[in-house]
Protein backbone atom coordinates (compact mmCIF):
# COMPACT_ATOMS: atom_id res chain seq x y z
CA UNK A 1 0.00 0.00 0.00
CA UNK A 2 1.05 3.47 -1.01
CA UNK A 3 0.85 4.98 2.90
CA UNK A 4 3.34 2.23 4.13
CA UNK A 5 5.94 3.18 1.43
CA UNK A 6 5.59 6.77 2.18
CA UNK A 7 6.05 5.90 5.78
CA UNK A 8 9.71 4.83 4.44
CA UNK A 9 10.35 7.59 2.25
CA UNK A 10 9.52 10.09 4.61
CA UNK A 11 10.90 11.33 7.47
CA UNK A 12 7.69 13.16 9.30
CA UNK A 13 9.46 14.01 12.40
CA UNK A 14 11.88 16.22 10.36
CA UNK A 15 9.09 17.36 8.58
CA UNK A 16 7.86 18.57 12.39
CA UNK A 17 11.22 19.91 13.09
CA UNK A 18 10.89 17.43 16.45
CA UNK A 19 13.01 14.65 16.91
CA UNK A 20 12.18 10.79 16.99
CA UNK A 21 11.78 10.86 20.99
CA UNK A 22 9.69 13.86 21.14
CA UNK A 23 6.90 14.15 23.65
CA UNK A 24 2.95 13.94 22.17
CA UNK A 25 2.60 17.94 23.98
CA UNK A 26 5.64 18.86 21.99
CA UNK A 27 4.47 17.23 18.66
CA UNK A 28 1.29 19.37 19.08
CA UNK A 29 2.79 22.24 19.67
CA UNK A 30 5.22 21.93 16.55
CA UNK A 31 2.25 20.95 14.42
CA UNK A 32 0.30 24.05 15.42
CA UNK A 33 3.05 26.74 14.81
CA UNK A 34 3.76 24.78 11.71
CA UNK A 35 0.15 24.97 10.68
CA UNK A 36 -0.33 28.50 11.67
CA UNK A 37 2.80 29.65 9.70
CA UNK A 38 2.27 28.03 6.10
CA UNK A 39 -1.62 28.11 6.38
CA UNK A 40 -2.92 27.98 2.62
CA UNK A 41 -5.00 30.65 3.81
CA UNK A 42 -2.04 33.04 5.01
CA UNK A 43 -0.18 32.25 1.94
CA UNK A 44 -1.04 30.37 -0.91
CA UNK A 45 2.26 29.41 -2.22
CA UNK A 46 2.61 27.50 1.10
CA UNK A 47 0.02 24.67 0.24
CA UNK A 48 1.87 22.02 -0.64
CA UNK A 49 3.89 22.41 2.82
CA UNK A 50 1.22 22.65 4.66
CA UNK A 51 -0.15 19.26 3.12
CA UNK A 52 3.23 17.66 4.06
CA UNK A 53 2.78 18.95 7.59
CA UNK A 54 -0.93 17.47 7.94
CA UNK A 55 0.19 14.47 6.44
CA UNK A 56 2.77 14.05 9.16
CA UNK A 57 0.75 15.20 12.25
CA UNK A 58 -2.15 12.70 11.08
CA UNK A 59 0.68 9.74 11.88
CA UNK A 60 2.47 11.24 14.64
CA UNK A 61 -0.42 13.00 16.60
CA UNK A 62 -1.72 9.24 16.88
CA UNK A 63 -0.13 7.19 19.41
CA UNK A 64 -0.56 3.99 17.22
CA UNK A 65 -0.26 5.40 13.93
CA UNK A 66 2.91 6.48 15.30
CA UNK A 67 4.20 3.25 17.24
CA UNK A 68 3.52 1.64 13.80
CA UNK A 69 5.30 4.34 11.65
CA UNK A 70 8.37 4.03 14.20
CA UNK A 71 8.45 0.13 13.41
CA UNK A 72 7.85 0.38 9.70
CA UNK A 73 11.42 2.91 10.21
CA UNK A 74 13.07 0.72 11.91
CA UNK A 75 12.32 -2.44 9.64
CA UNK A 76 12.95 -0.42 6.60
CA UNK A 77 16.44 1.47 7.44
CA UNK A 78 17.63 -2.24 8.27
CA UNK A 79 16.83 -3.72 5.11
CA UNK A 80 14.73 -6.48 7.47
CA UNK A 81 18.26 -8.38 8.10
CA UNK A 82 17.92 -12.14 9.78
CA UNK A 83 16.35 -10.77 12.45
CA UNK A 84 12.88 -13.05 12.18
CA UNK A 85 12.84 -16.37 12.55
CA UNK A 86 16.29 -17.15 13.63
CA UNK A 87 16.77 -20.46 15.50
CA UNK A 88 13.26 -21.45 17.51
CA UNK A 89 11.59 -18.08 16.56
CA UNK A 90 8.14 -19.48 15.73
CA UNK A 91 9.07 -22.78 14.84
CA UNK A 92 11.37 -22.34 11.72
CA UNK A 93 14.97 -23.04 14.02
CA UNK A 94 17.09 -24.79 11.62
CA UNK A 95 14.91 -25.36 8.65
CA UNK A 96 16.90 -22.76 6.96
CA UNK A 97 13.70 -20.80 5.45
CA UNK A 98 13.67 -20.78 1.97
CA UNK A 99 16.18 -17.56 0.37
CA UNK A 100 17.85 -16.74 3.56
CA UNK A 101 17.23 -13.02 4.17
CA UNK A 102 13.45 -12.72 2.66
CA UNK A 103 11.12 -11.92 4.92
CA UNK A 104 8.41 -14.12 6.05
CA UNK A 105 5.22 -13.09 6.81
CA UNK A 106 4.24 -15.57 9.41
CA UNK A 107 7.37 -14.82 11.18
CA UNK A 108 5.87 -11.24 11.70
CA UNK A 109 4.14 -12.03 15.24
CA UNK A 110 2.04 -9.00 15.81
CA UNK A 111 3.45 -7.22 12.62
CA UNK A 112 1.76 -9.40 10.50
CA UNK A 113 -1.17 -7.32 10.90
CA UNK A 114 0.45 -4.11 10.06
CA UNK A 115 2.19 -6.24 6.73
CA UNK A 116 -1.23 -7.80 5.93
CA UNK A 117 -2.33 -5.57 3.51
CA UNK A 118 0.93 -5.37 1.55
CA UNK A 119 0.94 -8.51 -0.51
CA UNK A 120 -2.83 -8.18 -1.03
CA UNK A 121 -4.86 -10.80 0.73
CA UNK A 122 -2.84 -12.61 2.67
CA UNK A 123 -3.08 -12.35 6.62
CA UNK A 124 -0.13 -12.47 8.74
CA UNK A 125 -1.51 -14.77 11.48
CA UNK A 126 -3.58 -16.93 9.27
CA UNK A 127 -0.69 -18.52 7.31
CA UNK A 128 1.34 -19.63 10.70
CA UNK A 129 0.25 -22.85 11.01
CA UNK A 130 1.12 -24.10 7.77
CA UNK A 131 4.72 -24.95 6.38
CA UNK A 132 7.34 -26.90 7.38
CA UNK A 133 7.51 -26.84 11.47
CA UNK A 134 10.51 -28.32 13.38
CA UNK A 135 9.16 -31.32 15.75
CA UNK A 136 9.42 -30.61 19.75
CA UNK A 137 12.36 -31.56 22.06
CA UNK A 138 12.18 -34.23 24.02
CA UNK A 139 13.52 -35.76 27.25
CA UNK A 140 14.25 -38.86 28.15
CA UNK A 141 15.84 -40.51 31.48
CA UNK A 142 18.45 -43.34 31.12
CA UNK A 143 19.66 -44.95 34.35
CA UNK A 144 23.27 -45.79 34.18
CA UNK A 145 25.49 -48.38 36.64
CA UNK A 146 29.02 -46.34 37.71
CA UNK A 147 31.12 -48.00 35.79
CA UNK A 148 29.19 -47.11 32.02
CA UNK A 149 29.09 -43.53 33.73
CA UNK A 150 32.91 -43.44 34.17
CA UNK A 151 33.78 -45.49 30.92
CA UNK A 152 30.50 -44.65 28.45
CA UNK A 153 28.53 -46.51 27.13
CA UNK A 154 26.80 -47.10 24.11
CA UNK A 155 23.13 -47.85 24.96
CA UNK A 156 19.32 -47.56 23.34
CA UNK A 157 16.26 -45.39 24.57
CA UNK A 158 12.84 -46.46 24.50
CA UNK A 159 10.12 -43.68 24.05
CA UNK A 160 6.74 -43.75 23.33
CA UNK A 161 5.11 -41.04 21.52
CA UNK A 162 5.12 -39.44 18.13
CA UNK A 163 8.04 -40.94 15.73
CA UNK A 164 8.34 -40.97 11.89
CA UNK A 165 5.81 -43.45 10.20
CA UNK A 166 7.18 -47.04 10.06
CA UNK A 167 5.59 -47.45 6.66
CA UNK A 168 6.39 -44.66 4.42
CA UNK A 169 9.69 -43.72 6.72
CA UNK A 170 8.16 -39.93 7.00
CA UNK A 171 7.71 -38.99 3.34
CA UNK A 172 3.82 -39.49 3.69
CA UNK A 173 3.39 -41.55 0.26
CA UNK A 174 1.86 -45.02 -0.08
CA UNK A 175 4.37 -47.92 -0.53
CA UNK A 176 5.90 -48.39 -4.02
CA UNK A 177 4.83 -44.29 -4.97
CA UNK A 178 6.66 -41.24 -3.69
CA UNK A 179 5.92 -37.41 -3.38
CA UNK A 180 6.36 -35.31 -6.29
CA UNK A 181 8.18 -31.74 -6.95
CA UNK A 182 5.14 -28.94 -6.11
CA UNK A 183 4.82 -27.54 -9.57
CA UNK A 184 3.70 -24.30 -8.29
CA UNK A 185 6.42 -23.19 -5.77
CA UNK A 186 9.04 -25.56 -7.14
CA UNK A 187 9.88 -27.12 -3.86
CA UNK A 188 10.64 -24.15 -1.93
CA UNK A 189 7.20 -24.07 -0.29
CA UNK A 190 6.91 -20.70 -0.88
CA UNK A 191 5.95 -17.59 -2.84
CA UNK A 192 7.75 -14.77 -3.18
CA UNK A 193 5.94 -11.34 -3.33
CA UNK A 194 8.35 -8.37 -4.42
CA UNK A 195 6.86 -4.84 -3.02
CA UNK A 196 9.64 -2.47 -4.09
CA UNK A 197 11.84 -2.61 -1.00
CA UNK A 198 9.91 -5.65 0.70
CA UNK A 199 10.67 -9.31 -0.52
CA UNK A 200 7.92 -11.13 0.83
CA UNK A 201 7.32 -14.75 1.15
CA UNK A 202 4.15 -16.58 1.61
CA UNK A 203 3.30 -20.40 2.30
CA UNK A 204 2.62 -22.04 -0.98
CA UNK A 205 -0.82 -22.63 -1.45
CA UNK A 206 -0.94 -26.02 -3.06
CA UNK A 207 1.54 -27.62 -0.51
CA UNK A 208 1.27 -26.08 2.06
CA UNK A 209 4.54 -25.34 2.10
CA UNK A 210 6.12 -28.48 2.01
CA UNK A 211 7.47 -28.21 -1.01
CA UNK A 212 6.20 -31.79 -1.83
CA UNK A 213 2.76 -32.94 -3.28
CA UNK A 214 1.72 -36.37 -2.02
CA UNK A 215 -0.65 -37.82 -4.80
CA UNK A 216 -1.73 -41.69 -2.70
CA UNK A 217 -1.12 -40.94 0.89
CA UNK A 218 0.46 -43.92 3.00
CA UNK A 219 -2.30 -45.74 4.70
CA UNK A 220 -0.63 -45.99 8.10
CA UNK A 221 -0.15 -42.62 8.76
CA UNK A 222 -2.60 -40.91 6.24
CA UNK A 223 0.03 -38.73 4.71
CA UNK A 224 1.02 -36.87 7.86
CA UNK A 225 4.33 -39.14 8.00
CA UNK A 226 3.71 -39.42 11.83
CA UNK A 227 2.79 -41.86 13.65
CA UNK A 228 2.52 -43.18 17.34
CA UNK A 229 4.95 -46.01 18.19
CA UNK A 230 7.49 -47.26 20.60
CA UNK A 231 10.79 -46.50 19.21
CA UNK A 232 14.64 -47.00 20.62
CA UNK A 233 17.10 -44.65 19.85
CA UNK A 234 20.72 -45.41 20.16
CA UNK A 235 23.06 -42.70 22.71
CA UNK A 236 26.22 -42.83 22.74
CA UNK A 237 27.36 -41.59 26.19
CA UNK A 238 30.52 -40.19 26.57
CA UNK A 239 33.42 -41.10 29.37
CA UNK A 240 32.67 -39.06 32.22
CA UNK A 241 28.76 -38.06 32.05
CA UNK A 242 27.75 -37.10 35.71
CA UNK A 243 24.58 -37.83 37.57
CA UNK A 244 21.77 -35.29 36.27
CA UNK A 245 23.27 -34.55 33.43
CA UNK A 246 21.55 -33.90 29.88
CA UNK A 247 23.14 -35.53 26.64
CA UNK A 248 21.85 -33.74 23.14
CA UNK A 249 21.00 -36.14 20.48
CA UNK A 250 20.08 -33.96 18.04
CA UNK A 251 17.11 -34.93 15.53
CA UNK A 252 16.17 -37.60 17.35
CA UNK A 253 13.08 -35.48 18.89
CA UNK A 254 9.91 -35.31 17.52
CA UNK A 255 9.07 -35.73 14.09
CA UNK A 256 8.52 -31.76 11.94
CA UNK A 257 5.50 -31.42 10.42
CA UNK A 258 5.34 -31.03 6.36
CA UNK A 259 8.95 -31.87 5.70
CA UNK A 260 10.22 -29.73 8.81
CA UNK A 261 13.10 -31.08 10.86
CA UNK A 262 13.06 -33.23 13.74
CA UNK A 263 13.62 -31.90 16.89
CA UNK A 264 16.27 -33.33 19.90
CA UNK A 265 16.27 -35.41 22.43
CA UNK A 266 17.82 -34.96 25.41
CA UNK A 267 18.77 -37.65 27.61
CA UNK A 268 18.86 -36.98 31.26
CA UNK A 269 21.48 -39.67 32.98
CA UNK A 270 21.00 -40.76 36.28
CA UNK A 271 24.68 -42.81 37.92
CA UNK A 272 24.04 -45.31 40.53
CA UNK A 273 26.33 -45.22 43.35
CA UNK A 274 29.37 -47.56 44.22
CA UNK A 275 29.60 -49.43 46.71
CA UNK A 276 33.57 -48.85 46.77
CA UNK A 277 34.42 -45.56 44.81
CA UNK A 278 33.22 -42.46 44.48
CA UNK A 279 33.54 -39.37 41.73
CA UNK A 280 34.92 -36.10 42.01
CA UNK A 281 34.80 -34.54 38.54
CA UNK A 282 37.12 -36.86 36.42
CA UNK A 283 38.71 -38.15 39.84
CA UNK A 284 37.35 -41.17 41.19
CA UNK A 285 37.36 -41.68 45.36
CA UNK A 286 38.20 -44.40 47.40
CA UNK A 287 38.93 -44.90 51.42
CA UNK A 288 41.48 -47.35 52.73
CA UNK A 289 41.43 -47.81 55.94
CA UNK A 290 44.48 -48.64 57.70
CA UNK A 291 45.67 -49.89 61.32
CA UNK A 292 47.82 -47.41 63.34
CA UNK A 293 50.92 -49.64 62.95
CA UNK A 294 50.66 -49.64 59.16
CA UNK A 295 50.14 -46.13 59.22
CA UNK A 296 52.56 -45.39 61.52
CA UNK A 297 55.10 -48.05 60.05
CA UNK A 298 54.24 -47.69 56.87
CA UNK A 299 53.72 -50.39 54.24
CA UNK A 300 52.47 -51.46 50.55
CA UNK A 301 48.70 -52.28 49.90
CA UNK A 302 46.93 -53.47 47.22
CA UNK A 303 44.09 -51.04 46.17
CA UNK A 304 41.14 -51.75 44.07
CA UNK A 305 40.78 -49.52 40.99
CA UNK A 306 37.84 -49.80 38.16
CA UNK A 307 40.50 -51.85 36.18
CA UNK A 308 43.11 -54.13 37.36
CA UNK A 309 44.75 -53.61 40.79
CA UNK A 310 47.15 -51.60 41.54
CA UNK A 311 49.63 -51.63 44.39
CA UNK A 312 50.11 -48.58 46.83
CA UNK A 313 52.57 -47.41 48.80
CA UNK A 314 51.74 -45.78 52.23
CA UNK A 315 54.65 -44.01 53.78
CA UNK A 316 55.72 -44.65 57.34
CA UNK A 317 54.39 -41.51 60.05
CA UNK A 318 50.74 -41.30 57.06
CA UNK A 319 48.13 -39.27 59.17
CA UNK A 320 44.61 -40.34 59.05
CA UNK A 321 42.89 -38.46 56.24
CA UNK A 322 45.68 -38.06 53.92
CA UNK A 323 45.12 -38.82 50.12
CA UNK A 324 47.06 -40.36 47.64
CA UNK A 325 46.61 -39.96 44.20
CA UNK A 326 46.83 -43.16 41.75
CA UNK A 327 47.25 -41.24 38.17
CA UNK A 328 45.00 -42.32 35.38
CA UNK A 329 42.98 -44.46 37.07
CA UNK A 330 40.46 -42.13 37.52
CA UNK A 331 37.57 -41.53 34.46
CA UNK A 332 39.86 -42.13 31.21
CA UNK A 333 39.38 -39.52 28.50
CA UNK A 334 39.46 -40.21 24.65
CA UNK A 335 43.43 -38.97 24.70
CA UNK A 336 46.20 -40.01 26.59
CA UNK A 337 45.95 -36.89 28.33
CA UNK A 338 43.43 -35.20 30.61
CA UNK A 339 42.55 -38.71 32.24
CA UNK A 340 41.76 -38.48 35.92
CA UNK A 341 42.91 -39.94 39.13
CA UNK A 342 42.15 -42.31 41.39
CA UNK A 343 42.11 -40.70 45.05
CA UNK A 344 43.19 -42.80 48.21
CA UNK A 345 41.96 -41.32 51.64
CA UNK A 346 44.03 -43.18 54.10
CA UNK A 347 41.49 -43.49 57.58
CA UNK A 348 43.09 -44.89 60.38
CA UNK A 349 41.12 -47.17 62.01
CA UNK A 350 40.67 -48.19 65.77
CA UNK A 351 39.23 -51.28 66.81
CA UNK A 352 36.48 -51.17 69.28
CA UNK A 353 37.75 -53.79 71.32
CA UNK A 354 41.37 -54.95 72.36
CA UNK A 355 42.09 -58.72 73.19
CA UNK A 356 44.44 -59.10 76.07
CA UNK A 357 47.41 -59.04 73.73
CA UNK A 358 46.76 -55.74 72.05
CA UNK A 359 46.04 -54.14 75.35
CA UNK A 360 49.16 -54.77 76.70
CA UNK A 361 50.63 -53.54 73.59
CA UNK A 362 49.26 -50.51 73.78
CA UNK A 363 49.19 -49.69 77.12
CA UNK A 364 53.20 -50.58 76.36
CA UNK A 365 52.59 -47.62 73.24
CA UNK A 366 50.90 -45.23 75.68
CA UNK A 367 54.14 -45.52 78.57
CA UNK A 368 57.10 -44.87 75.70
CA UNK A 369 54.71 -42.44 73.98
CA UNK A 370 56.03 -38.55 74.29
CA UNK A 371 54.59 -36.15 74.93
CA UNK A 372 50.58 -35.42 74.09
CA UNK A 373 50.62 -33.98 70.73
CA UNK A 374 48.21 -30.71 72.21
CA UNK A 375 50.76 -28.48 73.31
CA UNK A 376 49.69 -25.70 71.08
CA UNK A 377 45.88 -25.88 72.77
CA UNK A 378 47.34 -25.39 76.29
CA UNK A 379 47.76 -21.50 76.06
CA UNK A 380 43.89 -21.44 75.50
CA UNK A 381 43.29 -23.73 78.64
CA UNK A 382 43.94 -21.23 81.10
CA UNK A 383 40.43 -20.25 82.64
CA UNK A 384 38.78 -16.80 81.31
CA UNK A 385 38.20 -14.21 83.76
ZN1 LIG B 1 3.27 -43.22 6.64
ZN1 LIG C 1 4.19 -25.67 -3.35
Amino acid sequence: MAAQREWIEKDYYKTLGVSSTATDKELTRAYRKLAKQFHPDANPASEDKFKEISAAYDVLGDATKRKEYDEVRRLGASGFPGGFGGPGGGGFGGAGGPGAGTFRVEDLGDLGDLFGGLGGGFGGRRSRQAGPRRGADIEAELHLSFEDAVRGVTTSVNMAGEARCGTCHGNGAAPGTSPTTCPTCHGTGSLQDNQGLFSLSRVCPQCSGRGTIIETPCPTCKGSGIQRRTRSVKVRIPAGVEDGQRIRVKGRGAPGRANGPSGDLYVVVHVDSHRLFGRRGKNLTLTLPVTFAEAALGTTITVPTLDEPVTLRIPAGTSSGQTFRVKGRGVPSAGRRGSGDLMVTVEVVVPKKLTDEQRAAVEELARVSEAAPRDHLSDHLEATP
